[in-house]
C-alpha cells in the first residue's frame, strides 16, 4: 500500500511546553488523511496537521455521522514505541461504523497508516511513565448534501496529541435517575460523535452541584449502572470485583476487558453481570463497598470518592490497597515495557 507524505518545513515541537500540556490541545506536525469516494476508499496520505476546508453541507454537520477511537502510544527507555491492543481498535472502529452506516475502513490503511504516523512524528512520544501520545482515528461524513441519508464520501483522519499523566483530581459521582446516555437498539456500544454532545447538558447540571462525573443507568428503569461519564465503571464489594455485560448500551472497553483478564489471572474474583444502585447503596451502608472506579484510555483507572443518588450521599472510606492502583500499574507497566506482557497485548510499531 502506498502512503504519500508531506512533510512540514519546519517541525513545531520547539514551541511546545511538554511539562505543561493541557489533554488534547496540542496536535503533533502531521495527520492522516484518507478519502472515501465512489464506493472505495482511496490511499492515505500523510500532510501536514493544520485545517481542513468542507463545504457548509457536509453532512457531518447536520446529521452528526461521524465515529472515533482513542488510543494511545507509547515510548519506552530504548526508544520503541509501542500501542496497547491497536488490532481491538480497528475492529471496534469498523463496529461503530457500521452501526452509524459508514462504509468499513480496510485495516491495512488503519494499521499502515498510523505506523507510517507515528515513525514521522516520534520526536512527539517523550519517553517516561505517564508520558504518551494520545490518538484520534475518526471518520466523518463529508459529502455536501444536506438530505437525511447517508453520505457518499468520507474522510478517515488521525490526528495526535502528546499528553501527560492523566489526572482528574478527585472524582465523585451522581447516579443517573432522569437522564440516559443510551437506550436498548441504539447507538451507546459505538463511539459515535453524538453519544458524547448528549451527555454534556447533564454532566454539567451535576458538575453545578459539586460532582464531576455522572454514572449513567439503563434508560428503561434506571436501576442498573452501566458506565461512568465516558468510562466503564468497576465496584468493589468485599473483595468482589463487579462490572456490568457489555450490551447495546456499553460502549466494550479495551481497558475494561484487559482489567477482567487481569483479574481472573490475579486471583481476584469478578463477576460480570447486571448491578443495581440499589445493592450499590445497600453495601455502601454495610461499610462493604471498598472502591468505584473507572475505566479509559486516557486515564487507565480512575477512582470515584464518592457518590450520590436522590438524597443519599456515600463517601467511600480510604483502603491502604486498592484494585484501581493494582490494575493500573498492572496496565501501565505492560504498556510501557517495563513488565512481561504474556497476553501479546503491547505491540510494537
Ligand atoms: C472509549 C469509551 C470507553 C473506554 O474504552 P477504552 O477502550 O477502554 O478506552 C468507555 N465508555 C465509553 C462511552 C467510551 O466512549
Amino acid at each position: 500500500m502506498e502512503i504519500k507524505i508531506q512533510q512540514v518545513e519546519t517541525s513545531k515541537i520547539d514551541s511546545i511546553d511538554f511539562n505543561n500540556l493541557s489533554f488534547g490541545k496540542v496536535f503533533t506536525d502531521h495527520m492522516l488523511v484518507c478519502s472515501y469516494s465512489n464506493g472505495e476508499w482511496e490511499s492515505p496520505e500523510i500532510i501536514p496537521y493544520g485545517p481542513m476546508t468542507f463545504e457548509p453541507s457536509a453532512r457531518v454537520f447536520h446529521y452528526g455521522q461521524a465515529v472515533f477511537e482513542g488510543m494511545k502510544a507509547y515510548k519506552d527507555d530504548q526508544g520503541d514505541i509501542f500501542l496497547f491492543r491497536p488490532d481491538e481498535s480497528i475492529k471496534r472502529l469498523n463496529i461503530s461504523s457500521e452501526r452509524m452506516a459508514i462504509p468499513a475502513l480496510p485495516e491495512e490503511i488503519f494499521n499502515e497508516g498510523l505506523k507510517k504516523l507515528l515513525k514521522i512524528d516520534t520526536a512527539w512520544i517523550k519517553k517516561g511513565e505517564g508520558n504518551s501520545l494520545y490518538i484520534r482515528p475518526f471518520v466523518i461524513a463529508t459529502e455536501p448534501a444536506i438530505s437525511a441519508s447517508p453520505s457518499n464520501d468520507y474522510k478517515f483522519i488521525v490526528i495526535c496529541s502528546p499528553a501527560q499523566s492523566y489526572y482528574a483530581g478527585e472524582v465523585r459521582v451522581v447516579v443517573a435517575d432522569k437522564f440516559s446516555r443510551a437506550a436498548s437498539g441504539g447507538v451507546g456500544y459505538a463511539k459515535a460523535a453524538g453519544n458524547y454532545a448528549s451527555q454534556f447538558y447533564p454532566t454539567n447540571l451535576v458538575q453545578n452541584e459539586g460532582y464531576q462525573q455522572i454514572i449513567w443507568t439503563d434508560a428503561n428503569t434506571h436501576e442498573y449502572m452501566e458506565e461512568a461519564g465516558t468510562m466503564n465503571i468497576f465496584f468493589r464489594i468485599g473483595d468482589k470485583l463487579i462490572t456490568a455485560p457489555i450490551s447495546d448500551r456499553i460502549l466494550d472497553g479495551i481497558t475494561r476487558k484487559s482489567i477482567i483478564q487481569l483479574a481472573k489471572d490475579s486471583g481476584i474474583e469478578v463477576e460480570v453481570r447486571g448491578i443495581k444502585v440499589s445493592e450499590l447503596k445497600e453495601a455502601a451502608k454495610q461499610g462493604e463497598l471498598k472502591e468505584i472506579f473507572g475505566s479509559g484510555t486516557a486515564a487507565v483507572v480512575n477512582p470515584i470518592k464518592g457518590f450520590k443518588h436522590k438524597d443519599f450521599e456515600y463517601e467511600i472510606p480510604e483502603i491502604a490497597s486498592t484494585y484501581a492502583s493494582f490494575f493500573k500499574e498492572k496496565l501501565i507497566n505492560i504498556q510501557y515495557n517495563n513488565s512481561e506482557d504474556t497476553y501479546g497485548w503491547r505491540v510494537k510499531i
